[in-house]
């Protein structure tokens, strides 16, 4: 039984010969490259929580399969205290790094499949559910990062995955043998997909009969042949290579490190298959996957709030305004903005219930729910970060200038606040609220686990809309009310005749 601490992780990673390409280059180890250093050090805080006395009961869990204690990012939530205790998790994750800390997908992924395999197996008679525990166990034993890879690129969505023109558009299984399958095609927004040391991939949205190629799931690492990666460019990443102070959030990361996977004639085993074909489940697995990764938003991001308003506070006390009544007035906003995110995030754990397969799952209603005040409320807080900190937030000028004897007595005097404060640490607090206010973390908010319009859909469809008419109709007395009856002891329409009598 493995638990890494950040540093055994990153030591694991140094073993890892990848195929990444970017910025015109291409990259074999990950480790040590300076634009993906901030990364790992990021997920690495997932690995460093686990050993810290004062964080284990969140951190770590208890293993269902084995009996080890083991990291929660790599257990399957066997209660609703597992569920409460995951998006306790987040938060505290979001306010040591700032930033998204990666491993989430992977556990999510991990979840969603323990309970769909064992119900396509209850179905279908397959062995799905036996291969992914195995899988399951083998990720536990060994503290293992896994990327979550759902999303295809999806070419003209108008047309299903079977229509494309570019059938690459979608991954699919290309071959099917005796000793495993053969996919081809490529994933997209893969989030901390090269710091990584396994792929989980799901099938994007629900599949029909002509679409089972598509309906595919298998894990694999991502060292194998014929995987390659492309990493995003990110809101002014290249600052990270000029200086600390410019990058904002110099330790950890801008965003999730989001990739791009090319998937080109590559092998897959079936004890690492964990669907091959099932279009009837394809739906199933992607709702239960979605559900709980858009129950953590209001967990990580609310850890990211809690640090722009601990910002946002700092910048104003350093100008001397932090008691003004519209900037206390702002902050608390920012603050009630962001309990509600977390207060939707612990609602969705504590409505949790039980699977078929003994898993917990989250409540999807309240998940859809929570994801969608993200899409919106993120910018609110974000926006009045922002007015918080003034103007100075894109005048500051870069580390060089603040450094070049020449300009630098009157730089600072542009930027000093109250008596007393480091004009230096003014500069480092502008530009970690310029870093996640501006950043990439934004549209994270709007399109990670899926956009608005996909919550919608989903809140539209389990919102119970038939039993709310009911209500009315029995208030208005168009459908019988027993409980009235029984309080006024007669049928209803009998009682309105006596009482319009009177
Ligand atoms: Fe985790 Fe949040 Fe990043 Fe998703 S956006 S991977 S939930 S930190
Ligand atoms: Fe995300």
């Amino acid at each position: 039984m493995t638990l890494m601490n950040g540093k055994e992780y990153i030591d694991s990673l140094r073993e890892l010969e990848l195929h990444v390409y970017f910025m015109g280059e291409k990259i074999t180890r990950v480790v040590n490259e300076p634009m993906f250093t901030p990364h790992i050090h990021t997920a690495a805080m997932t690995y460093e929580l686990a050993h810290d006395p004062q964080y284990q009961d969140i951190m770590t869990a208890t293993s269902h399969l084995t009996g080890d204690t083991i990291n929660r990012f790599t257990h399957v939530h066997h209660s609703i205290d597992d569920l409460v205790k995951k998006i306790r998790m987040m938060r505290l994750l979001g306010q040591k790094t700032g930033t998204c800390f990666q491993r989430c997908v992977g556990l999510d992924g991990l979840n969603a499949l323990y309970i769909i395999t064992y119900e396509m197996d209850q179905h279908n008679g397959t062995n799905y559910h036996e291969n992914f525990k195995k899988f399951l166990t083998y990720v536990q034993q060994n503290d293992l990062m896994s990327a979550g890879a759902m999303t295809d690129p999806r070419g003209d969505r108008s047309l299903r995955p079977s229509q494309q023109k570019n059938p690459n558009v979608y991954l699919r299984i290309t071959e099917k043998n005796d000793e495993g399958i053969i996919v081809n095609g490529s994933k997209a927004h893969i989030t901390g997909a090269i710091n990584s040391h396994e792929i989980i991939v799901m099938p994007t949205r629900a599949m029909t009969e002509g679409d089972k190629d598509y309906a595919v799931s298998f894990a694999t690492p991502v060292t194998t042949k014929g995987i390659k990666f492309i990493f995003s460019r990110q809101t002014n990443d290249s600052r990270r290579l000029q200086s600390p102070l410019d990058a904002g959030n110099p330790k950890y990361a801008i965003v999730g490190g989001e990739a791009i996977i090319i998937f080109k004639d590559v092998f897959i085993p079936w004890e690492r298959v964990f669907m091959a074909g099932e279009h009837d489940f394809a739906g199933n697995l992607v709702e239960t996957f979605a559900g709980f990764h858009r129950s953590n938003y209001g967990g990580c991001k609310v850890g990211l709030a809690d640090v722009v308003i601990g910002a946002s506070h700092w910048v104003a006390d350093a100008h001397g305004v932090a008691k003004v009544s519209h900037i206390v007035d702002k902050l608390t906003e920012m603050i009630s903005m962001a309990e509600t995110c977390w207060s939707c995030s612990l609602a969705c754990s504590y409505e949790g219930s039980k699977t078929t397969s003994g898993a917990y799952n989250i409540s999807p209603l309240l998940a859809n729910v929570t994801k969608l005040n993200i899409t919106r409320l993120v910018y609110e807080w974000m926006r009045l970060a922002q007015d918080i900190a003034g103007g100075k937030i894109i005048t500051l000028p870069s580390e060089k200038d603040i450094l070049n004897p020449e300009i630098r007595d009157v730089i600072q005097e542009c930027f000093t606040g109250k008596e007393g404060v480091d004009v230096n640490d003014i500069f480092k607090m502008l530009r970690l609220v310029e870093n996640m206010s501006v950043g990439a973390g934004l549209p994270e908010a709007m399109h990670g686990a899926g956009s608005p319009a996909a919550q919608k859909i989903m809140i539209a469809r389990r919102s119970g809309i038939d039993k709310k008419r009911e209500l009315a109709e029995k208030i208005t007395g168009i459908k019988k009310d027993d409980s009235f009856e029984n309080i006024v002891g007669m049928p209803e329409n009998e009682y309105w005749k006596k009482t319009s009598n009177r």
